[in-house]
């Protein structure tokens, strides 16, 4: 069965976002662990996690993928941001231990003009912070389309920094369509390439989960803006076979696509039906 869902907020708690999840026929989902533009985490109601516990249970609900805040940036040059970020992502990990074996994706950040080779420096640095031995999640760096001075835009940048993170089992790549495209990675036409390059630099193993979006804009344009599934420039042939693709069918899939609850629910619908089981 493929493994699909879509991205739903958390604000209302976690029961209710397993309703949320049901209604788009969600088998897993990604939600921000605050709000995105950053700010404090609500306190956890254990009430709420342990009902939502039990429904997940009941439905087969199953990898929960936490985001990062957009607004946090992990290789930043001043030094209070980049405590922010530490700090952020620490409280995030402890928040995830409520969520046990599952995900949590951050943007590699940005180097603001510090260089790439610092900025995946930096960025090694707060994993190597942040990271504890009693962590239960895995967490993974995004692929990203290279979108000013952004980190993570190509493989090998992704695998640099997993190299000096010392608790490197505990990190994964979430691999994001749209991204990647707009990176200059052609999906569209040479998918299989595209796969054997990230397997030679990073290793497939790596690869925990796909964020699953059309894009608004052509092949390697460094962009980084999502549209709706078919609706861009990866279009409905090449997602299917991104969802078929033997190295990626048995990964979750979360959509980020500009839908609300309803368009999601109808995107959930027909890529189940173009899933080969
Ligand atoms: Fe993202
Ligand atoms: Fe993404
Ligand atoms: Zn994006």
């Amino acid at each position: 069965m493929l493994n699909i869902g879509c991205h739903l907020s958390v604000s209302k708690g976690y029961v209710a976002l397993a309703g949320d999840a049901l209604y788009t026929g969600s088998s897993c989902f990604q939600f921000f662990t605050r709000n995105p533009r950053g700010g404090g985490a609500k306190p956890i109601d254990e009430g709420d996690i342990a009902e939502f516990h039990q429904i997940a249970a009941e439905h087969g609900l199953n990898s929960y993928l936490a985001h990062a805040p957009y607004t946090i940036n992990p290789c930043a040059a001043k030094p209070e941001t980049l405590e922010f970020a530490r700090q952020t992502m620490a409280d995030d990990l402890e928040r995830m231990e409520w969520l046990p074996g599952n995900y949590y994706n951050f943007h590699p950040g940005s180097h603001v003009g510090q260089g790439v080779e610092r900025g995946i420096e930096l960025i090694a640095e707060t994993l190597n912070l942040t990271l504890k031995p009693h962590h239960r999640t895995t967490v993974l760096l995004e692929t990203m389309a290279g979108k000013g001075s952004e980190v993570g835009g190509r493989f090998e940048e992704l695998r640099e920094i997993m190299d000096r993170t010392e608790l490197s089992d505990k990190l994964g790549v979430c691999l994001d369509t749209c991204h990647v495209h707009d990176a200059g990675y052609d999906v569209v036409n040479d998918l299989d390439g595209v796969l054997t390059e990230f397997d030679r630099v990073i290793g497939l193993s790596r690869l925990k989960c796909v964020h699953l979006n059309d894009s608004k804009n052509p092949f390697a344009s460094h962009k980084d803006r999502h549209e709706v599934i078919g609706g861009g420039s990866l279009g409905l042939e090449a997602i299917a076979r991104i969802i078929n693709h033997p190295a990626l069918r048995r990964l979750p899939f979360y959509l980020e696509t500009p839908n609300e609850l309803e368009g999601y629910k109808r995107e959930i619908e027909m890529l189940r039906g173009l899933y080969r089981e």
